[in-house]
């Protein structure tokens, strides 16, 4: 089992798509194991996109995540990480594909709804960024039968 981060964006919150994008994760079958609201400051967002220091954007994207508080989730799953990946589609809205939650719910570069992580890795360092581990919880799934045939997790 796999464990990775989404933030829900500023985006997503001013927009009203919490639940529709919470809904997408939900229906897919992947498991809530975290979730919780907070304010990021420019700290902790100068490390979650250290990637990005050198681009022109840098401030503008940290100041983005800054005009309300994120709702931090930590999903799993079986590949949980890159079926994240995929639900979440292409940076950019406009190009993302349809189907995908920035595809469907995005038309901007920056104000693209989630963050969600991009490896195994990275969801690593990045759960451990913004949840303590008693944030996470390990309860079973009473329809886990339901999601994988036994050869499958
Ligand atoms: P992703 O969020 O798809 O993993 P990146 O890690 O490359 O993408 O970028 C982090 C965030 O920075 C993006 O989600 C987006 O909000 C912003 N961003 C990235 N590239 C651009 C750009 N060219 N113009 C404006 N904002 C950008």
């Amino acid at each position: 089992m796999e464990k990775t981060l989404v933030l829900l964006k500023p985006s997503a919150i001013q927009r009203g798509l919490v639940g529709e994008v919470t809904k997408r994760f939900e229906q897919k079958g992947l498991r809530l194991a975290g979730m919780k609201m907070m304010q990021l400051d420019d700290a902790i967002l100068s490390e979650h996109y250290a990637h990005l220091k050198d681009k022109p954007f840098f401030q503008r994207v940290k100041d983005s995540m800054m005009v309300t508080p994120v709702i931090a989730c930590c999903y799993e799953g079986v590949n949980a990480v890159e079926a994240v990946r995929n639900i979440t589609g292409a940076t950019n809205g406009q190009k993302a594909v349809p189907g995908s939650i920035r595809g469907d719910l995005s038309m901007s570069f920056q104000e693209n709804i989630v963050h969600t992580s991009d490896s195994l890795e990275s969801a690593k360092v990045e759960l451990e960024r913004f949840f303590k581990p008693e944030e996470i919880f390990d309860y079973k799934l009473a329809v886990f039968q339901y999601l994988y045939a036994c050869d499958e997790y």
